[in-house]
């Protein structure tokens, strides 16, 4: 097992002015044990960054340790990592057993008789103990994709490099393999480092996030504080089903003039934006409540636009009345509310759960307020896996 230290690590491809930088000044500490998860859109340079951790792509500058060995100059296999990507890469004309077999056939001096007992025991933890004598193509791809996992376990190796390995499988399988690798990752406490560009598998996996854009860090951190605590309102829109949505608005005193309607900051919010003017507001759709008469907190009036009915839940589309452009925004409502296209609907945003980003840079200066038990909880999540 092993930590591993990324230090201000960039990737450039190409020369000169046809040049693309894949990773940007990249440093992170990722701790041993630890189960990282980076995440971000296509193109973020998720894949590039854990390429070069495997040492099949060299960083221009930078430098990479794992545990204490400085790898800059290591090849891939002298690295002792053990690679899952989202094609299995399985050797079609080899049995089950001979794929999983086959590493530690090349790379250790490892008996027969310990192979079959190293093979059989992870491929009982991965419950295809009965498929060790099928070929690849006899399999259905959830399977492929536990031989590769399967594979990747007898290796026993220092660090798990994982590249968006369940997005060829369909959605309930996927769903059921991401709880799979969190128990296989819990129990065999091997430092993991996942990529994949879907916030669900995101959250639900990483210990820690490390959330890219443009290859550059836009925020390091639990699941629940990128989503509870973002650094700027590109993770606040990344993470989260549907997104957050935003206002545009400018201050006039104590007011937030946005797109269609007024929303009054707070004290606390007035301090922190300070002398600025433009902002955004962002708010989740499941903070936003609609009422079928005005109320005391109504911010607005909006047309409802578009009825998506989940089952426990809707999302209902929206556009405030007064308002000239083609700004929808979604609200969450419960599935067993009554509501319909074209009626109309009074909009409470409770100011708790507003956050403010500057609308120049997108930093987030203020966050939403969380009751005290949670502010709790996330604050000592968050102590637990910084050490
Ligand atoms: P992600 O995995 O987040 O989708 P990648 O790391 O694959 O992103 O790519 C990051 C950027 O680097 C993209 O703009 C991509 O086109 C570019 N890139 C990746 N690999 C190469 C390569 N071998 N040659 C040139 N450009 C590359
Ligand atoms: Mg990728």
């Amino acid at each position: 097992m092993a930590r591993i230290t990324i230090d201000d690590v960039t990737k450039r491809f190409g020369e000169g002015d046809e040049s693309i930088v894949a990773v940007d000044d990249v440093s992170l500490d990722i701790h041993d044990g630890e189960f990282m998860v980076f995440v971000g859109p296509s193109g973020s340079g998720k894949s590039t960054l854990m390429r070069i951790v495997a040492g099949l792509e060299t960083q221009s500058e930078g430098d990479i340790h794992i545990g204490d060995t400085l790898v800059n100059q290591l090849g891939p296999r002298a690295r002792d990592i053990a690679m899952v990507f989202q094609n299995y890469a399985l050797y079609p004309n080899m049995t089950v057993e001979e794929n999983m077999s086959f590493g530690l056939k090349m790379s250790t001096d490892l008996s027969e008789d310990e192979i079959e007992r190293q093979v059989t025991e992870a491929a009982e933890m991965m419950g295809i103990g009965d498929l060790l004598d099928n070929r690849p193509g006899e399999l259905s791809g959830g399977q492929q994709q536990r031989v590769a996992l399967g594979r990747a376990i007898v290796r026993d190796p220092n660090v798990f490099l994982m590249d968006e390995p369940l997005s060829n499988l369909d959605a309930k399988l996927r769903a059921e393999m991401r709880t799979e690798i969190n128990r296989l990752q819990n129990d065999l406490d091997v430092t993991t480092l996942y990529v994949t560009h879907d916030q669900t598998e995101a959250m639900t996996m990483g210990d820690r996030l490390v959330i890219l854009n443009y290859g550059e860090i836009q925020q390091v951190g639990t699941p629940l504080e990128c989503f509870y605590r973002p650094s700027n309102q590109f993770v606040a829109g990344f993470l989260g089903s549907p997104s957050m949505n935003f206002f545009d608005g400018t201050v006039e005193g104590g007011t937030l003039r946005a797109d269609g309607f007024d929303f009054d900051l707070t004290d606390r919010m007035q301090t922190a934006v300070g002398d600025r003017t433009a902002l955004t507001l962002g708010v989740r759709p499941e903070d936003i409540s609609l009422h079928d008469e005005p109320t005391v907190g109504t911010e607005f009036e909006a047309v409802v636009d578009v009825v998506e009915p989940m089952g426990s839940i809707s999302y209902v589309y929206l556009q405030a009345s007064n308002q000239d452009h083609d700004q929808t925004f979604i609200v969450e409502t419960d599935g067993q509310r009554p509501i319909s296209e074209e009626q109309t609907v009074y909009v409470d945003i409770p100011a708790d759960d507003v956050h403010l980003f500057d609308a120049g840079s997108g930093e987030t200066i203020h966050q939403r307020q969380l009751g005290e038990e949670a502010e709790v909880a996330l604050e000592e999540r968050m102590q637990s896996v910084s050490q």
